[in-house]
């Protein structure tokens, strides 16, 4: 029997789905529902679950029921089947009355393998009736945390399960989830009756996503950058906090050239179906989105998530970056936070009508939430520990481990804070409370009379940013806390006084130059999603793979799919590694099986085919196979011997004086703790002023306004910081990468013919870009 079970399992993954083996722990599931055990699963995104209830569908009589709270999944996964070759079908409120009971009719009959159900549907008291008159197989429970009110998806509608659990108690019965932190698992085990379940908690590491927590400053431009550095054609989701900022982002993108769209709940359903479709089908780039996008979205090459706003708690966190990468291949993900954010989520919390239980809850998912974005430990191993999971060595593929912090010993600076907002009558908030400690006679401040507290003008040692992070790791770690009203007023907390005694360290994050941040997520991260770009290929293998992804896409059109439906990417690479020439060749390529063999075999291997009997017909390879990309080109250039030599050393200068710059790690402050070695005229103030706010993600114009100063004295200024090494052109432009690059080429081509100044570039770039825009790249070269 064992053998028997092993070998029709065996085989219907090789026939049905076209692969060769199972994964860890599959077959274990497998046998044990197969043979009408309980099961309870716990995989990552993309670890494999949905086989852990398809392939007992097919080995078991009758029909399994699958229960997935989204309509999205549930059409995807049934396409998906249906390729397959596999029967399966969906019931819920998006079909026709005649399209549900030719659904049901077959379900009488007894011809479904597979039958979705929304969860409010399996509810009503009609579909029991139907069910009882059907023959069930197995009940598969998809996104199992929707029954816990612990989960960050909580369903009702899941609830009514527990009815018809007790009603089909007979019936076996698998729940599947890719998030449960212990509290919620438990729930979930309580709720669906899984006390005597086969457990299978696979480790929740999703190796290849690189994760990234960086300090808000404009998230917006922050978000922009990391798309437009590491995935320039990648597809990917940014998550923000309100259904407004998603409208906010998608124009904030498109007008930047980026194709992107939003998805809310409060759109109309036939945008957000457009909307998503787009995505799914490889016609959308970027989907800026609310949570009420992506559970389920089984789209597998996500390249990245970034999320604009702090998201509610680390199992939504994991979940929602959880989406990037579901192909294995690298992905990334970028979370940008800041103090305003911990304010908010702590309001609404506060405000919540909620009962104590549930905001004590809440409170401490809200805590490690803060307490992981202000580690200075590997971003994994916290996530990991937090699903109670034990990672021995750092990653190496977190922005801690990159680019590790620098910490510094805070405790007398958190002394001085604390005891200012104490002095202050614990009334204020950032702003103000920053002010007196560097001793600033805002109006404010003269009123209050502030200016003679003993703690007016004592913290001119550090700067406002430092300040800024400082008080956001104290009130992220319980030693200051904000108002419950949510207008950021600083109190005390018992913690505090530990601090203030000197009984407590205060071990903090030293900012970071925002130079040396963004050189080491290049060098980093930006490596590792590049080079190993999963939709990079060979170019000379480009017109292959453009040929089988325009005959994926024919195949999707007509049958109204998305193209990974057809076949993965996985399964295109394959075949143009391995080439097969037969059908039975083919058979062999992961994804597939029998029936897509069948439909689709052929014609993938013609196109095959003629593609080798092209390349075969070619004596030479063709020239313009071999031209070389812009980026080549200027490598080659800077390569270049003889008349080169200048460029080629101008360009290693600008690298060397990056690399310098960057693994001294200056902070913000003591850039110009020395000011005196340099002789130019400038204010060190000043410049270390604009420095800041730069730095803070302001744009010219904006530090201009915050400084009362000229537009032209800020651009003097940041020319000045491009010269010094501590800008750069892309920190003090608004231009992308692409521009930088155009107009980078320009001032080489010229500078080959001789010398070169800034306004022949910006002649010769007729003056697509500013004279300031070509200025600074110009002086940064020239550095
Ligand atoms: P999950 O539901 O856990 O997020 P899926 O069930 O969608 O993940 O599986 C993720 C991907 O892995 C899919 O492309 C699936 O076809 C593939 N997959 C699952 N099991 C295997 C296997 N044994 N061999 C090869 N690919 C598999
Ligand atoms: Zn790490």
């Amino acid at each position: 029997m064992a053998t028997n079970l092993r070998a029709a399992a065996h085989s219907a993954l090789r026939h049905v789905f076209g692969y060769s083996s199972f994964r860890a722990g599959q077959f274990a599931i497998i046998e044990h529902v197969t043979r009408g055990g309980n099961a309870l699963v716990l995989m990552p995104t993309g670890g494999g679950k949905s086989l852990c209830y398809q392939l007992p569908a097919l080995l078991r009589r009758g029909t399994t029921v699958v229960v997935s709270p989204l309509i999205a999944l549930m059409k995807d996964q049934v396409d998906a089947l249906t390729q397959a070759g596999v029967a399966a079908a969906v019931l819920n409120s998006s079909l026709s009355a005649e399209a549900i009971r030719a659904t049901e009719a077959k379900l009488l009959a007894a011809e479904l393998d597979l039958l979705y159900i929304a969860p409010e549907r399996l509810a009503k008291p009609a579909t029991r009736a139907l069910l009882e008159r059907s023959q069930l197989a197995l009940l598969a429970i998809d996104e199992a945390h929707c029954v816990s009110r612990w989960g960050h998806d909580f369903r009702p509608d899941y609830l009514a399960l527990k009815d018809v659990i007790n009603r089909f108690a007979d019936v076996p019965r698998i729940a599947l989830t890719a998030t449960a932190d212990a509290a919620t698992r438990a729930d979930i085990v309580q709720q669906l009756a899984l006390e005597d379940a086969y457990q299978h908690v696979a480790s929740f590491d999703r190796p290849n996503i690189c994760y990234n927590v960086v300090d808000k400053a404009n998230a917006k431009k922050q978000v922009l950058h990391f798309i437009q550095r590491d995935h320039p054609d990648g597809a990917g989701i940014v998550y923000c906090m309100s259904r407004k900022r998603t409208e906010d982002m998608a124009a904030y993108l498109q007008a930047r050239g980026i194709n992107a769209q939003p998805y809310h709940a409060g759109l109309p359903a036939a945008i957000r179906d457009k909307h998503q479709h787009q995505f799914l089908q490889g016609d959308l780039q970027v989907m800026t989105a609310t949570i009420a996008f992506g559970m389920g979205i089984d789209k597998p090459d996500v390249r990245f998530v970034a999320h604009l706003d702090l998201p509610k708690n680390l199992e939504g966190y994991y979940q929602e970056t959880g989406r990037a990468g579901r192909d294995g291949t690298p992905a990334s993900t970028l979370l940008t936070y800041g103090l305003q954010d911990a304010v908010s989520l702590r309001r609404l919390l506060a405000q919540s009508t909620a009962d104590e239980a549930f905001k004590r809850v809440e409170t401490q998912k809200l805590e490690a939430l803060l307490g992981y974005c202000e580690s200075v430990q590997c971003r994994r191993q916290v996530l990991l520990a937090y699903f109670g999971e034990t990672l021995a060595e750092p990653c190496g593929n977190c922005d801690t481990c990159l680019n590790p912090p620098k910490t510094w010993d805070a405790t007398v600076a958190a002394q001085m804070l604390l005891s200012c907002i104490y002095r202050s009558g614990q009334r204020f908030g950032a702003g103000h409370v920053i002010d007196i400690l560097l001793g600033k006679a805002t109006k404010r401040v003269l009123e209050l009379n502030h200016n003679s507290l003993s703690t007016y003008g004592i913290g001119t040692d550090h700067s406002d940013t430092t300040w800024r992070m400082l008080l956001r790791n104290l009130v992220a770690t319980g030693y200051i806390t904000t108002d419950a009203d949510g207008y950021g007023v600083l109190k005390l907390t018992a913690q505090s006084a530990g601090v203030l005694k000197g009984k407590t360290q205060i071990l903090a994050r030293q900012v970071a130059p925002a130079r040396a941040r963004d050189k080491a997520s290049q060098q980093t991260a930006t490596r590792r999603v590049r080079t190993l770009e999963p939709t990079a290929v060979e170019p000379s293998q480009e017109p292959l793979w453009t040929a089988l992804k325009a005959l994926r896409t024919e195949f999707a059109r007509n049958q109204q799919v998305p193209p990974y439906v057809i076949f993965r990417d996985l399964s295109l690479r394959e075949m143009m590694s391995t080439v097969p020439t037969s059908l039975a060749e083919m058979r062999s390529i992961t994804g597939v099986g029998e029936v897509k063999l069948e439909r689709y075999g052929q014609a993938f291997l013609d196109v095959l085919n003629d593609h080798r009997v092209a390349e075969s017909n070619t004596d030479e390879p063709a020239t313009e196979q071999l031209l070389p990309t812009s980026h080549n080109k200027k490598m080659m250039m800077i390569a270049a011997d003889g008349q080169h030599r200048r460029v080629s050393d101008l360009a290693k200068d600008v690298s060397n004086a990056i690399t310098t710059a960057s693994s001294t790690d200056e902070t913000v402050d003591n850039i110009f703790a020395n000011p005196a070695e340099d002789s130019a005229s400038d204010d060190a103030d000043v410049l270390g002023d604009t420095l800041n706010l730069i730095y803070a993600g302001c744009s010219v114009q904006e530090t201009a306004e915050k400084l009362g100063i000229t537009v032209k004295q800020v651009q003097t200024h940041c020319l000045e910081l491009i010269k010094r090494g501590h800008l750069t052109p892309r920190e003090a432009t608004e231009l992308a990468m692409s521009d930088l690059e155009a107009i980078e080429q320009v001032v080489f081509s010229l500078a080959e013919t001789g010398r070169v100044s800034p306004k022949q570039v910006y002649t010769a770039l007729e003056q697509r870009y500013s004279l300031y825009d070509v200025r600074c790249v110009y002086t940064a070269l020239e550095q």
